[in-house]
């Protein structure tokens, strides 16, 4: 059928080392989801269940690998944070999905960044209001180019990092998330059908802060590559 408008442009990541896409349906992020300490074997039974929030699919983009993009500095904030996070991207869904079977899901991993205007999310949280205006800034969810599970297989372990002009602002390793890529999945799928095309974003390690425009950051993650963005 004919379109009124011009059809809007889904997003798609290129995968590296390809000329495919990954096309993006939905982006679901999780909550804080690393312990300041490893943890402990066999399970935490401190640990509350995981909370997710979603962003809106186009804030996702991609940064391609070996070049410095330019990130606007989005409207009505003077508190802007970076969260450097892991991103899973499904190939398959579900409803209800066991831990056992969730990562037969994941078609592969990025480096990505949670942006975040930290003053509207603070506000929200103060007022019991929604945190679309926190989080789901435009453009704030740069990604690099997906990794297929086949060439990195499921990254559990290895520095996950955020540098601004050149400081290490978070470091921390894979391993110290509470919730896994697999139990992330599973969770979410309890309450939404999964699709291909999803997207997950596992959560941020502490240190995260504001970075103000001029500033470049770059955001590694062991075996996933880096991506550098100058705010302007
Ligand atoms: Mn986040």
């Amino acid at each position: 059928m004919p379109t009124v408008i011009t059809e809007p442009q889904r997003p798609a990541i290129p995968v590296a080392g390809t000329n495919d896409a990954f096309p993006v349906r939905r982006v679901y992020c999780v909550g804080r989801n690393y312990a300041a300490h490893a943890r402990e074997m066999g399970g935490d039974p401190s640990r509350e269940p995981p909370f997710f929030f979603m962003k809106p699919a186009d804030t996702v983009h991609v940064v391609p690998e070996g070049m410095t993009a330019e990130h606007a500095y989005p409207s009505q904030t003077s508190d802007y944070h970076f969260e450097i996070e892991l991103v899973a991207f499904l190939a398959k869904g579900g409803k209800n999905i066991p831990v056992e079977k969730a990562l037969d899901c994941v078609y592969g991993y990025a480096v990505g960044l949670d942006m975040t205007r930290r003053d509207l999310q603070q506000q929200a949280k103060d007022l019991r209001r929604p945190w679309e205006l926190g989080k789901g800034a435009d453009h704030s969810g740069p990604v690099g180019p997906v990794h297929p599970v086949v060439k990195v297989g499921h990254p559990a372990k290895g520095t996950i990092s955020l540098t601004v002009d050149g400081q290490v602002k978070q470091k921390a390793d894979l391993s110290d998330m509470i919730w896994s890529v697999a139990e992330q999945v599973s969770y979410v799928s309890t309450f939404f059908e999964l699709k291909p095309g999803d997207v997950i974003f596992a959560g941020t390690p502490e240190g995260v802060g504001k970075v103000e425009r001029g500033q470049t950051m770059v955001g590694a993650i062991e075996g996933l590559g880096e991506i550098k963005l100058r705010v302007v």
